[in-house]
Order: structure tokens, then C-alpha cells, then sequence
């Protein structure tokens, strides 16, 4: 697909039948609910007053619609798309934070926005670049790193966060940030087992099942991004979200950096990042699933490029939900904190602080405003504009 509207729109056309009036109403809608509505949302703590008492919220309840709010993402598209094409295409904008589209509120229609109409982009070197970059800033402006350093516990005095435990050292300070895992930080760090299974109350995001394939061949019809869709799109997210199991024909995207850097693979060869969305662990036999997938995977792949794709895998390594948990503490593997598979999730996921606890703030996918790289970095901007203006965070609670 074309990230120029009217290229995508006359590829659509082409492709589906979907007409070209009804993606730029689409796109029209979804840029004006992320402006309106969006902003509160990613861009504010809805936990205090003053995000409330504000004429942006007028400006958002004119815009929002019954069924931003009361109907799916797929009720949505349905009633904006003729083709059952266009309807999956962008019922898909669900799995950005890990959730279903058949659950998931009609206002995740605006994420569309962000990539169709303010374009798509690579950073140079790949993801880790972002990683690098914001280190780099950070030490330019005088942060320290500790790295392999795993904080024990928070210390707390008189309800307030006063520093940290680092290898049975106690490190004092004004305010304490985490980014761990909220359920993990009530858990672990602030030791209020009560706190962190109240979070448990709220459904947790999709996981992720990853085979990274070293190819001995390139594939020319092939993209940086590739989606092969599942021929049955609601059986599938019925069996991650309902059954806790994998579907037999999963959508499968592979993700390829050598087609922007040819450096990232051997000369003739392609670095694959094959990725299936799966339910978090709650304990599933996971080896038997691997197993399942990468056949499912290799019969999909191998019949529609029409090569056996398993004849030209050089070389293998794997992602699966219990080694998420492990390599980054998101509980059950969760790539996004807790999903919003229900209307109330924005309001229901955990505040970028706790007035139970004055001077601990959190950021990161398991706090507000979600999970994905680009909320990570807003919730680590409305924690440093909190950070500002401590007096006020300290009346409301969560
Ligand atoms: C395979 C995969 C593919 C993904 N694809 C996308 C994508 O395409 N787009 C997108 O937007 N998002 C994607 N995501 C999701 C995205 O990566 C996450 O939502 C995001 O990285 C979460 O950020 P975070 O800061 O909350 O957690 P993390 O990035 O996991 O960072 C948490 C950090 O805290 C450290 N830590 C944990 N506990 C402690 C402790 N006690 N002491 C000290 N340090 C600690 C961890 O080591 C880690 O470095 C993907 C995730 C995965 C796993």
C-alpha cells in the first residue's frame, strides 16, 4: 500500500472495489478524532482535574460519535467500507496495542491518522536507532546509566517514594520513575501484593510469536512490510483472545530491514522478522505451539509466494511470549500492557502515578496512555510534565 493517499485510494480501488470516496471520508474522520479527541488521550494524565476542565473536551465531545464509544472498531469499519478487503485492512489498527477489533471501541478508528495521513517512516539502522538516539540525548543532558543493575525494592518513608535498592545498596533520591511493569513494580518493587492483583482485573494485551529467519534468497515481491492476512479474521482473534490458543490460518507479518538497508543481510539474502499476534502466557504449552505455527506459518507463506519457503531458511531464531516476559518483565508477555478490548480500558489502565505513594511516577506499555513504542515515549512526556507540578498530582488518587 501507498502511504500518498490518492495512490493508496486508486490501489484500494483497483484491488478490492473499495471506492476512493470512502477511504478519504474514512481518513478524514480518523484525522479529526485523533486531533479532537486523541490529544486528551495520548498526549494528557486523564487523571487530573484540569485535563478535564479544559475547551478541548468541548471540542472532543462534538466530535466523538455513539460509536466511538459503544460500538467495535469493526462495527466501525463496517459501516465506513463496502469490501469485507478494506474492512480487514483496517480492522488490523486493533493489533497497534495488542487488542480486538470485534471488542476493541470504534475509537481506535483515528490511529489510521497517524500512519496514513502523517506518513510512514524508517528510521535509519533500524529500531535500535530511536534506543541510541535518546540515549545519546539523555547523556548530553547529564544522565547517568547504570546498566545490568536491576532495581530490588522502592524505599518508602511517610507515603513517599524515596529512592531505590540497587545490589543490597540503597540509592536516595527526590522522586523514583518506573518503567517496569506497573503490576511487577506494586509487586516487586513496592511489595503491595493487594495493588498488583487488582490490576489483574484488566484483560492484558495480546503477546507475539516470532521466528526470525536468515534467507537464503531475496523475494522481489516482497516490502519492508508484509501482511498475509488470515482467510477467517474474527475466528482468529476469537481463538487468541477467547480460546487463549493460536488459529490454524494466522496473520502472518514479516517484517524485512534489508529492503532499506541492503547491509542488514548478506548480499542475494533477506533478514525476516515473521511475526504472528498470540494470547499473553497463561501457561500454554508453548513449545507444541511453536511447532503448530511455523508449519501453519511455512504452508501459508510457501503457497502464496508459491516457493517452499522452508527450503531457503538459512537460519532460525525464536520469540515467543514466555521469553518476552523474561528478556523485558511485561507480565504474561504482553506486548502492550492491558488491552482495549473493552470501552472503559483508557480510563481503567493505571494513572502515571499513585497518590498512595507521593513522588513514585510510572511510564512505560503498562500505564497510561498504553503500550507500543510511540505511547511509551508519551507517557514518559506526561511523567515529566507531572514531574513539574507535583502539588497538583498529590489530590487525586488511583
Ligand atoms: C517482538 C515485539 C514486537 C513489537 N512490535 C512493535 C511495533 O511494531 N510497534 C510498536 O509500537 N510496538 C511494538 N512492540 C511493543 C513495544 O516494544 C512495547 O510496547 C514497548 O517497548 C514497551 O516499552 P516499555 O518501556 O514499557 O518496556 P520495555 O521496552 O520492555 O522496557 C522496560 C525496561 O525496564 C527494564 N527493567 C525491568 N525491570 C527492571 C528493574 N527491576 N530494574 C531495572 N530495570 C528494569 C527492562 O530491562 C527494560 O529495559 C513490540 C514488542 C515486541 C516484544
Amino acid at each position: 500500500a501507498f502511504t500518498n493517499t490518492e495512490a493508496f485510494a486508486a490501489e484500494l480501488e483497483e484491488a478490492t472495489g473499495e471506492k476512493a470516496g470512502n477511504l478519504y471520508r474514512y481518513l478524514q474522520n480518523a484525522q479529526k478524532l485523533y486531533e479532537d479527541v486523541g490529544d486528551i488521550f495520548v498526549n494528557q494524565s486523564l487523571h487530573l482535574r484540569k485535563t478535564w476542565l479544559n475547551t478541548r473536551v468541548l471540542r472532543a465531545l462534538k466530535t466523538v460519535r455513539y460509536a466511538h464509544l459503544f460500538s467495535s472498531l469493526n462495527h466501525v469499519n463496517e459501516t465506513s467500507f463496502d469490501t469485507p478487503e478494506a474492512r480487514q485492512l483496517f480492522n488490523r489498527y486493533a493489533t497497534y496495542n495488542g487488542s480486538n477489533p470485534y471488542q476493541a471501541p470504534g475509537m481506535l478508528s483515528l490511529i489510521p491518522h497517524l500512519e496514513q495521513n502523517l506518513g510512514t517512516w524508517y528510521p535509519e539502522g533500524g529500531m535500535i536507532s530511536i534506543t541510541n538516539a535518546l540515549y545519546e540525548l539523555a547523556e548530553k543532558k547529564g544522565v547517568e546509566f547504570h546498566f545490568n543493575s536491576p532495581v530490588e525494592r522502592i524505599i518508602q518513608h511517610d507515603g513517599r517514594a524515596i529512592g531505590v535498592v540497587v545490589n543490597g545498596e540503597n540509592i536516595l533520591s527526590d522522586i523514583v520513575v518506573s518503567n517496569q511493569d506497573v503490576y511487577f513494580s506494586y509487586k516487586k518493587l513496592v511489595r503491595q501484593e493487594a495493588k498488583a492483583k487488582k490490576l489483574l482485573r484488566q484483560e492484558r494485551s495480546s503477546s507475539a510469536l516470532i521466528f526470525y529467519w536468515g534467507m537464503k534468497k531475496s523475494f522481489p515481491e516482497l516490502h519492508l512490510h508484509n501482511i498475509f492476512f488470515s482467510k477467517a479474521y474474527k475466528t482468529e482473534f476469537d481463538h487468541i483472545f477467547k480460546k487463549g490458543t493460536l488459529y490454524e490460518d494466522p496473520t502472518v507479518y514479516i517484517n524485512i530491514t534489508s529492503k532499506m538497508e541492503a547491509g542488514h543481510a548478506p548480499a542475494g539474502k533477506e533478514n525476516w522478522f515473521v511475526m504472528i499476534n498470540v494470547p499473553a502466557n497463561k501457561g500454554q504449552d508453548w513449545a507444541a505451539l511453536q511447532e503448530a505455527a511455523r508449519k501453519n506459518i511455512l504452508d501459508k507463506l510457501s503457497r502464496m509466494l508459491q516457493v517452499p519457503v522452508e527450503d531457503y531458511i538459512g537460519t532460525e531464531e525464536r520469540l515467543d511470549p514466555v521469553m518476552i516476559e523474561a528478556r523485558t518483565g511485561s507480565y504474561m508477555g504482553s506486548l502492550y500492557g492491558t488491552s482495549s478490548n473493552s470501552r472503559m480500558a483508557a480510563f481503567a489502565r493505571h494513572a502515571n502515578f499513585t497518590s498512595y505513594i507521593k513522588g513514585l511516577y510510572f511510564c512505560g506499555g503498562s500505564v497510561h496512555p498504553g503500550g507500543g513504542i510511540p505511547l511509551c515515549l508519551k507517557s514518559a512526556r506526561i511523567v515529566s510534565q507531572l514531574i513539574g507540578e507535583p502539588s497538583r498530582h498529590q489530590k487525586h488518587r488511583h
